[in-house]
């Protein structure tokens, strides 16, 4: 709210008085350096160039891989995420959601979640106060949309294959930080933003604590050609088997994204199927009756008649997912899937967004959302310290970004790691707590209200 009525009564005349004092005489030098150009380092790098209180400032973006020259094509790639509605309002403010509306996306207006070992499901839809609860976006076109823009923004500089090789970082109050290329060129900078993914040299230069495990699982993505035209695919689907969840997210009439996490063994086997093969072996996850418990049964029968008395949607009626006829060719690939959170964010002079800070599970849809998080309150509260006059490297300042950042993230990736560990169990006791758990939060509308909520921020 400060940051909008800033934005509004800032002047020129404001943005002379806080013009940078790092000396621009030197080329290779920035006042902002965002290391790594994914959908984060790209869409931060565009998000503060245009910030007009930080319009007079040099910001420089690193990525290691070549120029991206995707161009949009009638063949949906494979690789898509799920945005949350404050994603896209992210997106409108900064300018990348008209070039995303003008290629396309799939709107989601319900998400209907069940259990293969019992009766639960949950479902989310627009009753529950918002009007699409999700948008289904190629990764591709997050970047081409951010590419657009970035070219431009006369105070961002893009440097492409330009992978970092180490990073100083300033240790005594007047230094200030490098960043050293693989091929030998180097810049310094005020502030360093790593947005160099995983396995980030950001974070590691830091040597900040990051606790992270990998969950021997992978994720099988691949485009689906659904067998029936279904004039309204704005379902995304998500099973839990016992092996781990398929999520369909739809992309059009006829064709769904698949997310399928699964064991490293299973992946590596259903890579190798035929076509038709895995179909088949896809058709059979998503509708095989498993054998279910007769206590866990009895009991959310139970549960279900209680909470018809109350009056409280008693589930049970599940809608049934769409089945696939064939995938579309070259689309299968898989991707290592694992937890990690670094224990601090930033130290002076430099903070750490998106996954280089934090990793989660793909079964909420909600990694890349976290950092887009990051980047709104990044954004905002560099401009409250530019128009203060406050240096862009003041500790204080990136602390109150961690300590938010933090208090959002660090629930939300516990809430998704939780949620993995208790779906990848046949134990008798915990399909029995889950499935009265799944029962009664799908009954209590305040608490999918709050989940939500907490989803979209
Ligand atoms: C199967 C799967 C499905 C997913 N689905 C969803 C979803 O539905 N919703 C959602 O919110 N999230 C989803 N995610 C998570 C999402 O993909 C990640 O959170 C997101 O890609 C992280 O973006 P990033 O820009 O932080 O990191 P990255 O995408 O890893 O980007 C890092 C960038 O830094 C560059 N880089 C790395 N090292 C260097 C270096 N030394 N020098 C210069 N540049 C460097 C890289 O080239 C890369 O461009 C999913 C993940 C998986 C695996």
């Amino acid at each position: 709210m400060l940051n909008a009525v800033l934005r509004k009564s800032f002047s020129k005349s404001a943005c002379r008085r806080f013009a940078s004092s790092t000396s621009l005489s030197s080329e290779n030098h920035y006042d902002i350096i965002v290391a790594g150009g994914g959908m984060v380092g790209s869409t931060l790098a565009c998000t503060l160039s245009k910030n007009p209180i930080l319009s007079n400032r040099k910001i420089l973006l690193l990525e290691a891989s070549k120029e991206f020259n995707w161009k949009p094509t009638e063949k949906y790639s494979n690789r898509v995420v799920a945005l949350n509605p404050n994603t896209r309002k992210l997106f409108e403010k900064i300018g990348f959601w008209k070039h995303i509306e003008n290629v396309r996306y799939s709107p989601v207006c319900k998400i209907q979640a069940w259990d293969a070992l019992s009766e639960s499901m949950i479902s989310f839809d627009s009753n529950n106060h918002v009007d699409e609860v999700a948008y289904i976006v190629e990764n591709s076109l997050i970047l081409y949309a951010a590419n657009i823009e970035n070219q431009s923004l006369h105070n961002l500089n893009i440097i492409n294959d330009a992978k970092i090789k180490s990073c100083n970082l300033a240790i005594h109050e007047d230094e200030e930080i490098q960043v050293e290329l693989e091929n030998g060129a180097s810049y310094t900078c005020e502030l360093l933003l790593g947005c160099d993914g995983v396995n980030s040299k950001v974070r590691e230069a830091m040597g900040v604590q990051y606790v992270g495990w990998n969950y021997k699982q992978m994720g099988l993505v691949a485009t689906l050609n659904l067998s029936e035209d279904t004039e309204e695919n704005r379902i995304a689907w998500q099973r839990y088997i016992p092996t781990g969840t398929i999520a369909l997210l739809p992309l059009n009439t006829k064709q769904s994204s698949l997310v399928w996490c699964n064991t490293n063994e299973n992946i590596k086997q259903l890579l190798k199927l035929s076509p038709e093969q895995f179909v088949d072996e896809l058709n059979s996850a998503l509708w095989k009756q498993y054998e279910k418990n007769d206590i866990v049964n009895q009991a959310t029968k139970c549960l279900g008649s209680i909470l018809k008395t109350l009056d409280a949607p008693a589930n049970i009626m599940q809608q049934l997912p769409p089945s696939i006829c064939s995938i579309e060719e070259s689309s299968r690939a898989a991707f290592p899937l694992g937890f990690g959170h670094a224990a601090n964010y930033i130290r002076k002079g430099v903070a750490l967004v998106g996954d280089a800070a934090h990793r989660v599970h793909p079964l909420g849809g909600q990694g890349v959302n976290l950092g887009f998080g990051d980047i709104c309150s990044l954004d905002e509260i560099l401009g409250n310290a530019a128009y203060s006059g406050r240096k862009l490297n003041n500790l204080l300042d990136l602390r109150k970004y961690e300590t938010a950042r933090q208090r959002h993230n660090v629930p939300t990736m516990l809430a998704l790691d939780g949620l993995q560990k208790l779906y990848t169990t046949d134990f008798t006791p915990v399909v029995l707590l889950r499935s009265l758990g799944l029962q009664l939060t799908h009954a209590l509308t305040p608490v999918k209200r709050a989940i939500i909520e907490q989803a979209s921020h």
